[in-house]
């Protein structure tokens, strides 16, 4: 059918590219989506981080308006009805974006701040974009922070650099060519668009002013010539769904709603259509289609527009039964014949779990829980750079049987037994029964949230450990006695020491290993010019008091042990093993390097 579909569409009807925006946090995401659309809501945001999902179309005329002013642009060039942008910037509405293992998103706008060039999340994004082979251009943003720099939104942007003074030019060449290195590294070259002469060798740069909108209508009219030239033949409006699911929400007076970008065909009241659902595939019948007026978005403004049919790039919202268990990230499916319905539910099944037995997962590591595999994917992809592992991961609320799992990492490492769980509900019941099992539930709307409050329990579980374990790490030393400062020869011992290497710590046992490593006793006190410490560090001279605590009769200064014999602190295998795992960090390089000296030394293997 769909080989039908494509022979009869034709290159004349092109449907609305669907833009994404990508780049690493603060670049100016939020802001070019904002002047594209030439509302404010990034004021409104939960932390400046948006995380909700909706688009918006951008049409025609709003394009040819804005695209005035560039170089060889008309009106009568633009083909396509205009732009459906994501609301949401980042990873996770891109993610969400998929359709049969490829991606919605026809083209995308990766954000780099000119004044810092390539950022970790910049990366990211670049290696998502191919990933999906999705096409893209780069937005150099804040180019008015050039020393210097004169605005003018009306104005093309290519000859408006050329207008600025000689220095803010030479320094937007300088932080060019140095951006330009940095992608190379990456094995990326990019090139300024109206340089470009070979899409398929250079990515192209548009340098902008999300802020002040200088450049925006350039770049919106690179879009528009790079998808009518390139992607005419995906643009091509089919007769075929191509529709996805970006968010699962529950409205007041209308029950749970899903919000879905149709890419391509028509979706019509009462169409069956199947879902992937929590529990499996959900079949079900439009019951109304609604959709937010143009320039205007669904989060922002709540009236909506009711619809008998529409046709794709659009983003509406789906009224329908039986959608609570519904998975966003995921393609809706239309049932036009009855006989099509199994392979469909096959289908909708197939896709959740295709996508999560494709995560790669570690044996050990914390239980992941998110409300959309989008959302599940942005969270494990920030986990990875924060090296935090996990074994598990799942969709849709948290249930008895996700504990059961989380708690199974109690024998093997009891700091993993917790569930980040992002953006899904936990009922009571199940809380309590985490709570009797021992597994934490850590909840948050907000990926960094959840890291926050995961990162300080881990903190907090740490010092607990070094706590227990204080008594057991011993710290390497070794001190030479100080002949001239011998104040008590036997029990307790009392002289003047050299710590040579190493930490001496109160608590510490001593022992001689040049005499078959007698042990001396317990150190007491340290006195560092008569002012009590805990700890005596390489090459300070301290007084220290040695108590017999071997249950063996005491040692004597002179007889036993001389100053001729180095005293050292008396490891142990179990020491040593305790301090790597509690107390690495407290020990430097010189320290370890003495724990091995030790070793030979007190024949420990
Ligand atoms: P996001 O995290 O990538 O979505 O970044 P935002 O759009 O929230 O922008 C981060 C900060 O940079 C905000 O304070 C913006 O006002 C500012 N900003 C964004 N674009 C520009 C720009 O073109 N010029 C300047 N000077 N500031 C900008």
């Amino acid at each position: 059918r769909r080989a039908d579909a494509l022979a009869a569409k034709s290159d004349d009807v092109l449907r609305s590219p669907v833009l994404c925006v990508l780049g690493h946090v603060d670049t100016g995401k939020t802001k070019m989506l904002d002047t594209i659309r030439r509302t404010n809501v990034q004021l409104g945001e939960a932390g400046g981080i948006t995380q909700q999902l909706g688009a918006t179309r951008v049409p025609a005329e709003a394009i040819i308006q804005r695209c005035g002013r560039v170089k060889g642009f008309t009106p009568e060039k633009v083909k396509i009805p205009g732009f459906l942008i994501i609301d949401t910037p980042g990873h996770e509405s891109f993610a969400n974006l998929r359709s049969r293992g490829s991606s919605l998103c026809d083209f995308a706008i990766l954000v780099v701040d000119i004044m810092h060039g390539i950022e970790p999340q910049t990366l990211e994004s670049i290696k998502l974009l191919i990933k999906r082979k999705t096409p893209f251009v780069v937005a150099l943003n804040k180019v008015d922070r050039l020393y210097g720099y004169e605005s003018n939104p009306q104005k093309d942007i290519y000859q408006h650099l050329k207008s600025q003074n000689m220095n803010t030019q030479l320094e937007f060449k300088e932080r060019y060519e140095k951006i330009v290195v940095e992608f190379a590294e990456q094995g990326i070259n990019v090139i300024l668009a109206p340089d470009n002469k070979d899409v398929n060798e250079y990515i192209s740069m548009v340098p902008t002013s999300a802020q002040l909108g200088d450049g925006v209508g350039n770049i919106m009219a690179y879009i528009v010539e790079h998808s009518q030239k390139y992607l005419s033949d995906r643009l091509g409006y089919i007769e075929d769904v191509d529709c996805t699911v970006m968010e699962v929400r529950s409205l007041p007076g209308l029950g749970t709603t899903i919000d879905v970008i149709l890419v391509n065909g028509t979706l019509k009241t009462s169409d069956i259509i199947v879902l992937t659902g929590t529990d499996g595939p959900i079949v079900t019948q439009i019951r109304d289609i609604l959709m937010p007026a143009p320039l205007r978005e669904i989060r922002v403004k709540a009236d909506y527009e009711h619809y008998k049919e529409i046709k794709g790039s659009q983003s509406v919202k789906i009224l329908a039964k039986n959608l609570d268990k519904c998975v966003a990230g995921l393609p809706l499916f239309v049932c036009n014949r009855t006989d099509e319905l199994e392979i469909l539910k096959k289908d909708a099944h197939d896709q959740l779990q295709k996508a999560l037995t494709s995560i790669k997962k570690k044996a050990e590591g914390v239980y992941v829980q998110a409300s959309t595999l989008g959302s599940l994917e942005a969270l494990l992809e920030f986990l990875k750079t924060q090296k935090i592992p996990y074994s598990n991961v799942n969709i849709g609320p948290v249930h008895k049987k996700d504990v059961q799992k989380a708690a199974t990492m109690l024998e093997h490492n009891s700091e993993f037994a917790c569930i980040l769980a992002f953006d899904v509900p936990v009922d009571r019941e199940v809380q309590q029964f985490a709570d009797r099992e021992g597994v934490r539930i850590f909840q948050a709307n907000i990926i960094y949230h959840l890291e926050d409050s995961f990162l300080k329990y881990r903190e907090e579980l740490r010092l607990k450990r070094r706590r227990e374990n204080e008594h057991l790490a011993v710290f390497p030393c070794k001190l030479q006695i100080m002949p001239q400062n011998i104040f008590n020869a036997r029990n307790p011992i009392v002289c003047g020491v050299v710590v040579v290497a190493g930490q001496l710590k109160k608590g510490t046992q001593i022992c001689v290993p040049s005499k078959d490593s007698i042990v001396l006793g317990t150190v007491s006190s340290i006195e560092r010019n008569h002012d009590n410490v805990d700890v005596a560090k390489t090459g300070e001279e301290v007084c220290v008091k040695i108590d017999n605590t071997t249950g063996e009769a005491p040692k004597l200064y002179g007889r036993h042990f001389t100053s001729e014999d180095i005293l050292v602190s008396r490891i142990t295998r179990e020491s040593i093993d305790v301090c790597k795992a509690h107390f690495r960090d407290d020990l430097s390089k010189a320290d370890w390097q003495l724990v091995v000296e030790l070793k030979r030394l007190l024949g420990i293997f």
